[in-house]
């Protein structure tokens, strides 16, 4: 038998999980996964394998990828600006190229109005 996925934490409160028999006839035929804060609990799986790869699967962490990685597109802008705001040095062709990669990154429009 393979080694028991780690449960992740609860994804409302962030407290521990644990998994719950799921007993309806005296006979254990599933496994549900539980909070053991809020009153989070999952539908119930044939395993605790499956209980476990159901539970801790997050819909959002592939957003929070993207989003990490957009981020990490427009930190040099940030850091050109925050650097011109400091020391007031022109930021020159360098700032309208990062401007343009932001905007890519970002699928939205960063020039002030009227530029
Ligand atoms: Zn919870």
């Amino acid at each position: 038998m393979n080694a028991l996925e780690e449960l992740r934490e609860c994804p409302f409160c962030g407290k521990k999980a644990y998994y719950s028999a799921w007993e309806p006839g005296q006979v254990t035929t599933g496994w549900r996964v539980a909070c053991s804060e809020c009153p989070v609990i999952t539908m119930p799986w044939r395993s605790k394998e499956a209980a476990a790869d159901g539970w801790n699967a997050r819909a959002y962490d592939a957003e929070i990828e993207e989003l990490s990685s957009r981020l990490s597109e427009i930190e040099p802008l940030l850091s050109l600006a925050i650097g011109h705001i400091v020391t007031g040095e022109p930021v020159g062709d360098d700032l309208d190229r990062l401007v343009v990669r932001s905007e890519l990154a970002l699928g939205m429009s960063i020039k002030p109005k009227g530029a």
